[in-house]
């Protein structure tokens, strides 16, 4: 066999090892642009992979390994993997092949225990054709929008975990990642009956999306708003409700700093202002600045979405919270995290399980959005750009009526006390009526 690739050697076990390291068992993750497949090992081990070319396939050396698990066939949904093989080698080692659709770039690494795994071994297979298409996609997205076309909000729905990443996990059993994917999908139908408002879904199956990566998605798709969508867990079963987070001051300062020196995009607009022709002091007063009003904006709507939640019972704590969320670190965009509910509280287990609740959490949701865009749509997008110029024989009551909004909200918008209008005044009309 020829090695076309370089050997990665990965020595992070250490020389003291004694006897054989076990496969437990392995799970296959397809995601739109790569396969995650993850080794449950029993201890530390070493490895080596390599790719071999005509036909595709990496391969992946495991030192003094054995498997002694069936390994699935990928599903064929899977756009990278054919098939996994595996045979011992040496009657020590154990080699994995896996054989391939099309060519990939692989990635592996090894995990430590955490939570409810062991050691994991995990390699990610990334679609060579797909960085490519992505940068060009991110290069046409990223182009100025034409000011001349209004254009509709765009919310981008996150649900938390996914993949090898379960989240928290109920009593009974019930995954966080799949009744958040269950209520993101909720979410984004809803969203998408709401005039002037975009939903975009970051996460669409059961796979793992790395932190930043959904902030970039989000960056990519032009978002005005990030919502992430989680389920809480507490050791005490007694507690309960939602809660809404927005990103804490401390996290947030330290994270400007990183996101600077991570600037990898030197187009990328924060706030509006180009930084690559800034020098580095106030390029980061600038992005705080940016971070301020987009904190505020955060919890803003987090409060609105707060409120609504509140409809559905008593919220865990009734105001927004902060926390150092990496998910809520984007300088330029709102966003908020929701914890739906406790799945360590038997009751609200039930309940996140169930369709109709999934439903009536996703309604709140999208009414504290609504209501949060109602007064504060960016320039430039359908929501805020409903204005009446008042002709001669209007009144308030009548512009109200022939909008469908209330006259308080009518009032409220323009800033009127009474119903005072000359003629040739604009009027800014309240997007939705009602709340
Ligand atoms: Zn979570």
């Amino acid at each position: 066999m020829r090695i076309l690739a370089a050997l990665i050697l990965s020595t992070v076990a250490c020389t003291c090892l004694a006897g054989q390291a076990a496969v437990k068992n392995v799970r296959m993750w397809p995601a739109p642009d790569r396969t995650r497949v993850v080794f449950d090992v029993d201890g530390p081990l070493e490895h080596t992979l390599f790719i071999l070319n005509n036909p595709s396939r990496v391969v992946v050396d495991l030192r003094d390994t054995s498997l002694a698990v069936k390994v699935d066939r990928p599903t064929k949904a899977d756009k990278l993997l054919s098939s996994i093989r595996h045979a011992s080698r040496n009657n020590r080692d154990l080699r994995v092949v896996f054989d391939l659709r099309k060519p990939v770039r692989p990635r592996s690494f090894l995990l430590k225990p955490n939570k409810q795994y062991g050691y994991r071994l995990v390699v990610d297979l990334y679609d060579k054709g797909d960085a490519k298409k992505s940068l060009k996609e991110s290069i046409k997205r990223a182009a100025p929008r034409n000011p001349s076309k209004l254009r509709d909000l765009i919310i981008a729905v996150d649900a938390g975990h996914g993949g090898e990443d379960p989240g928290t996990i109920g009593r009974k059993g019930t995954r966080e990642k799949s009744v958040v994917l269950a209520i993101a999908k909720e979410l984004q139908k809803q969203l998408k009956n709401e005039p002037g408002m975009r939903p975009v879904l970051v996460r669409r199956g059961d796979y793992y999306i790395g932190l930043r990566k959904r902030m970039k998605i989000a960056r990519e798709q032009r978002a005005d708003l990030f919502v992430s969508i989680h389920a809480d867990s507490f050791k005490d079963p007694r507690v309960r409700g939602s809660s809404v987070y927005v990103l804490s001051r401390n996290g947030a300062s330290s994270e400007a700093a990183r996101w600077l020196a991570e600037q990898e995009n030197a187009a990328d607009l924060v706030g509006g202002v180009s930084l690559d022709d800034k020098d580095d002091l106030l390029a980061s007063v600038l992005l705080d600045l940016s971070q301020t009003a987009t904190l505020s904006a955060s919890t803003d709507v987090g409060t609105n979405v707060l409120k609504q939640l509140g409809t559905l019972g008593k919220t865990h704590k009734r105001r927004v919270q902060r926390a150092g969320f990496m998910v809520l670190k984007s300088p330029d965009i709102p966003s908020i995290l929701v914890e739906t509910a406790f799945l360590s509280n038997p009751t609200e287990e039930k309940r996140l399980r169930n369709r109709k609740h999934q439903r009536k959490l996703a309604k709140a949701m999208t009414a504290g959005v609504r209501t949060f865009f109602k007064y504060n749509a960016p320039p430039g997008t359908r929501l805020a750009a409903r204005k009446h110029v008042i002709a001669r024989g209007d009144t308030l009551g009548r512009i109200a009526g022939l909008y469908g909004v209330s006259l308080k909200d009518l009032r409220k918008v323009n800033a009127l006390k009474g119903s005072d209008i000359k003629v040739g005044q604009v009027l800014q009309i309240p997007s939705v009526s009602g709340g």
